[in-house]
């Protein structure tokens, strides 16, 4: 096989996060009965992104990022009955529970399980990465499930990637395949660190001009195809 090492990223690679942050969004504003209107939604959006792009630049740390997106957002909204981290821990509680899949991502894994080993790389919450994985079962297909916080360090950097190649025992790089859906942490990283990249673009966006990636993919079960051809 063509990559017998494969890294998946978790949100919206094989977890469908908008979805699952749409839901827990809904869930946690009707709680503490804050608006939540398209105004309010694409507001919560601008700064989430904001605020996890300071993140992976290295900008903000993850405690910090944990409680900033809900202290920016209800201070934006001008909402001051609701204290932001109980907000913001209810918030992460509810995503927790959320198990949407990207369509046929959990098949697939199944059928890659046992001609292939498998890690999972993801820049996330501990607790909320660790009980989405224990909610889904996903766990199990990986044998080392890395997460940003618990190692002090994100995608794309450059000891993110070190950390999982060592794990993983050294193999060589062109036999490791990274899958996400993101061009700054996942394509950009795999592309630093020297590894092929699958690029998982169902809006069908432009390829970026620097770090492109080796495959650019519509549907999530291509990978298989990719990874098995010879
Ligand atoms: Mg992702």
């Amino acid at each position: 096989m063509n990559y017998p090492y494969l890294l998946f990223d978790l949100d919206n690679t094989i977890l469908d996060f908008d979805q699952s942050k749409a839901h827990a969004l809904a869930t946690t504003c009707a709680h503490f009965g804050i608006p939540l209107g398209p105004r309010e939604k694409d507001l919560y959006t601008t700064i989430n992104t904001a605020c996890w792009a300071a993140y992976e630049r290295g900008e903000m740390d993850q405690p910090t990022l944990r409680y900033a997106r809900f202290e920016r957002f209800l201070s934006a909204l001008n909402w001051h009955s609701s204290p932001a981290r109980e907000v913001a821990d209810f918030f992460l509680h509810e995503l927790g529970q959320t198990r949407f899949e990207v369509n046929g991502a959990v098949d697939m894994l199944e059928r890659l399980k046992p001609d292939f080993r498998m890690a999972l790389v993801t820049n996330g919450l501990k607790d909320v990465q660790r009980s989405r994985l224990h909610a889904t079962g996903l766990g199990r297909f990986f044998e080392e499930i890395i997460i940003s916080e618990e190692i002090n360090v994100a995608k794309p950097q450059h000891e993110f990637f070190a950390h999982t190649h060592r794990l993983l025992g050294h193999p060589p790089k062109s036999e490791l395949l990274i899958i996400g859906d993101s061009l700054s942490s996942d394509i950009r990283g795999g592309h630093d660190f020297g590894i092929a990249t699958c690029w998982y673009n169902p809006q069908r966006k432009a390829l970026p001009p620097t770090h492109q990636p080796t495959f650019d993919i519509q549907h999530i079960r291509e990978v298989e195809w990719i990874a098995r051809q010879r």
